[in-house]
Parts: structure tokens; sequence; C-alpha cells
């Protein structure tokens, strides 16, 4: 697939958060190259490339997929961020609560309401039905609403942003960043973030990224990620 049709692209995520590829350096044959360097070879043609890359994930020669780079803009509730940044290998720069005011509808409203689940303390199991999850819905929104209203009333007393933020919902709030990595550890995060025990409210922006980024911008390596990382179950 062209580039350009990717760059830009932006898909929504959750009720009001959004994945968008905003730069891309290389692809599949760019991979083999890397590994071909070895031996100062470049592509041998497409089945032999191929092969090529396949051997690379396989035997886990994982240096060569870090030479193919993305970069995302990302709107997503810190309930997200809050695990999203514990990837190490990748760069962020986030919008900054202390320059810009929060938007009155930026916070998270969840479309079901998961039950805890009574075997994993950190997972969910089943749903609330929609109706007993209305009352929940409406108290949310309430609360979000009072919470903001003492946002604007703090700012309005000349609180400053920085302490002001401190009335709103934390792990509710919408934040855009921009956050890059290698497509080696856009692996490790997908395969920990699109697995079942991830929580919902990173899976699926890793599923986005994963079907709508990574899999048209890399088609060879997410087959070879499939077979050998993703179905065979290697951590
Ligand atoms: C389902 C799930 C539940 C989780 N629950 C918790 C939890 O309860 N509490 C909690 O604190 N975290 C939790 N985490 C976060 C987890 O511990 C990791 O911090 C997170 O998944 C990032 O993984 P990583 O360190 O492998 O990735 P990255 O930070 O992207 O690093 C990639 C790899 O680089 C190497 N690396 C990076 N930095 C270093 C370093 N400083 N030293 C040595 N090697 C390094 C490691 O091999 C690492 O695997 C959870 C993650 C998941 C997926």
């Amino acid at each position: 697939m062209a580039l350009q049709t990717l760059i830009g692209k932006r898909i929504p995520v959750l009720d009001q958060g959004w994945v968008e590829l905003q730069d891309l350096m290389g692809d599949d044959l760019a991979i083999v190259n890397a590994a071909r360097v070895s031996f100062l070879g470049e592509s041998r043609g497409e089945e032999r490339d191929k092969r090529l890359l396949f051997y690379l994930m396989e035997h886990r020669h994982t240096s060569p997929f870090e030479q193919v780079e993305f970069k995302f803009r990302v709107r997503a509730p810190l309930v997200t961020w809050w695990q999203w940044v514990r990837h190490r290998t990748w760069s962020f720069n986030a919008q900054s609560g202390r320059y810009v005011p929060f938007d009155e509808d930026a916070f998270y409203i969840p479309a079901v309401w998961r039950k805890q689940s009574p075997s994993n303390k950190q997972a969910s199991l089943g749903e609330l039905t929609p109706e007993e999850g209305k009352p929940f819905t409406e108290a949310l929104l309430q609360h979000y609403a009072q919470s903001y209203a003492l946002y604007r009333r703090a700012l309005e007393a000349g609180i400053a942003r920085e302490q002001a933020r401190l009335f709103l919902p934390g792990f509710a709030v919408y934040y855009t960043w921009v956050a890059k990595v290698d497509a080696h550890n856009l692996m490790h995060f997908l395969q920990l973030r699109m697995a079942e025990d991830a929580q919902f409210e990173i899976r699926v922006y890793a599923q986005a990224i994963y079907e709508h980024f990574f899999k048209p911008a890399l088609p060879w390596t997410a087959e070879a990620f499939e077979q050998f990382v993703l179905k065979a179950g290697t951590r």
C-alpha cells in the first residue's frame, strides 16, 4: 500500500479518542536491506526477500526491525496513557494541562460497564446490562459536570491551570500525545497490549494501530509476527 494513503489517516477509538499516523520511515524491504548490509547486499527478489524477513522474525534477529519508525498522534484518556507510558522504548510528547485549559466534554465515558473478574484481581469479566449500567453512567456524567464546574471556578478565581486541574476526573481526561516507536518495540507493545489480559481501554488502541497502520505498512512483517510471535505465544 502506498505510504501516502496511511500518513494523516485518523482512526476513531473509544468515545472521543483517535490514532493518527503522522509519519512513517521504512517498509518491509528496509528491514530486509538492513539485514543484508551485513554482507553489503540488497534486494534479491520478492520471494527471497520475504523468506529472509521470516527467518529474521523466527530467529529473533530483531535489530533490522528497528530500522522502521512509526510516529503517531494519539488522543486517549489518562487511564490509557497511564499504561502506555510504561513502555520505555517509545518517545512521547504530551499536551500540557499547564498551557491549555481542558474542554468540558473531554472526559471518557465507557460504552459498557465491565464486572470485576472473580479470579484475576487485575481483570474484568462480563458486563453489566444496559439497565444495570445506566445509573452509573448518569452518576459519572454528573460527577464530570461537577468536576468541570469546580475546575472552571478555580480558573476564574485566578488559580493556576497547573493546580486547577486537580479538580478534574484524572483517569478520564483525554490528552493528545505524539508517540514515536520503531517496529521492533511496537511489536512488543502490540503483543502485550492486544492480548486478552490487557485492559480494554489500551487494547482498542493497540488493535487500531495494528489493523490500520502496522499491517498495511509492513505486510510481510505482520504475517511473520502473527506466525512466529502471536500464534506461537512466545513472550
Ligand atoms: C497485562 C499487564 C499487566 C500489567 N500490570 C502491571 C502492574 O500491576 N504494575 C506495574 O507496575 N506494571 C504493570 N504492567 C506493566 C509492565 O510491567 C511493563 O512495565 C510494561 O508492559 C512495559 O513492558 P516492557 O518493560 O517490556 O516494555 P518497554 O519499556 O518498551 O521495554 C521493552 C524491553 O526493553 C528492555 N528494557 C527497557 N528498559 C529496560 C531497563 N531499564 N532495564 C532492562 N531492560 C529494559 C526490556 O527487555 C523490555 O522488555 C502490566 C503490563 C501488562 C501488559
